[in-house]
């Protein structure tokens, strides 16, 4: 279980995360909603603190992290967290010197140690779970940008992580590249990947997502389960959102 309580987050004066809360259940999938500029990709960043909220306290199964203004996280305090996390990006960021295979390997090999053969095996049943294993040895810029992203979601799986912290995933993708990457979050989805997702994308966000937040200036203006936001939001910037995008 994941859980954020009272997170704030400010930039200079600006004040990007205003006391955001929520909770993950192991298995569930989160979609991050709302308009640009909202706080989503920054309340990503600070799940995994790639930004260092300025207060409240990050929950990730057996590790506690509590943020106090002006004070200096300890570096096995991040870590501990951190590795419980994989990222997607919206532009992939692949290694371009290196197969599809070897980005899915990388991690093992180099963080985890583990021997080439061993790494290189694991690293094709990541692939075939993405529908890329016939694209090992093909290098990133060869594929299509749907196929790029899938190597990169095997990539961020490869670490075993408790949750895949997705943002925007489908966004640099034409509609039918981006289905490809809505069907392979799906099926993990199903199989119970733990995902949180930023995105504009309300396909992806209806047809994976079990649990909606809706971001707006830093605040959640609502929260709860994805059929009851997207059939019948409660607040009326929530309405004009879902309705604006569908
Ligand atoms: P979203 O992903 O919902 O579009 P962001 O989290 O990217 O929103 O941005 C939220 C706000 O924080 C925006 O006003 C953005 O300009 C600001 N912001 C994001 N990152 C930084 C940064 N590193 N420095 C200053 N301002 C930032
Ligand atoms: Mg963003």
């Amino acid at each position: 279980m994941i859980e954020l309580s009272h997170i704030s987050k400010s930039f200079g004066e600006t004040l990007v995360l205003d006391d955001v809360s929520m909770v993950v259940a192991e298995g569930s999938v989160t979609a991050l909603v709302g308009p640009s500029g909202g706080g989503k990709s920054t309340l990503l960043r600070c799940i995994n603190l790639l930004e260092i909220p300025d207060s409240g306290t990050i929950r990730m199964g057996d590790a506690l992290v509590t943020l106090h203004p002006g004070q200096k996280l300890r570096w096995d305090a991040i870590q501990s967290v951190r590795r419980q996390t994989g990222m997607v990006f919206q532009n992939f960021q692949l290694f371009p010197h290196r197969t599809a295979l070897e980005n899915v390997m990388e991690g093992l090999m180099t963080v985890l140690r583990w021997p080439r053969e061993k790494a290189a095996a694991h690293g094709r049943e990541l692939l075939a779970k993405v529908d890329m294993e016939h694209k090992a040895d093909a290098w990133p810029a060869t594929l299509s940008g749907g196929q790029q992203q899938r190597v990169a979601i095997a990539r961020a799986l490869a670490m075993s992580p408790r949750v895949l912290l997705c943002d925007e995933p489908t966004s640099a993708l034409d509609p039918e590249l981006a289905a490809e990457v809505v069907d392979v979050l799906g099926k993990l989805a199903r199989e119970g990947t733990t995902m949180i997702i930023a995105t504009h994308d309300l396909r992806l966000a209806s047809s994976v997502s079990h649990d909606v937040l809706f971001l707006e200036a830093g605040k959640v203006m609502e929260a709860g389960p994805a059929e009851r936001i997207f059939r019948t939001p409660e607040h009326e910037r929530t309405r004009r959102f879902v309705s604006s995008i569908t």
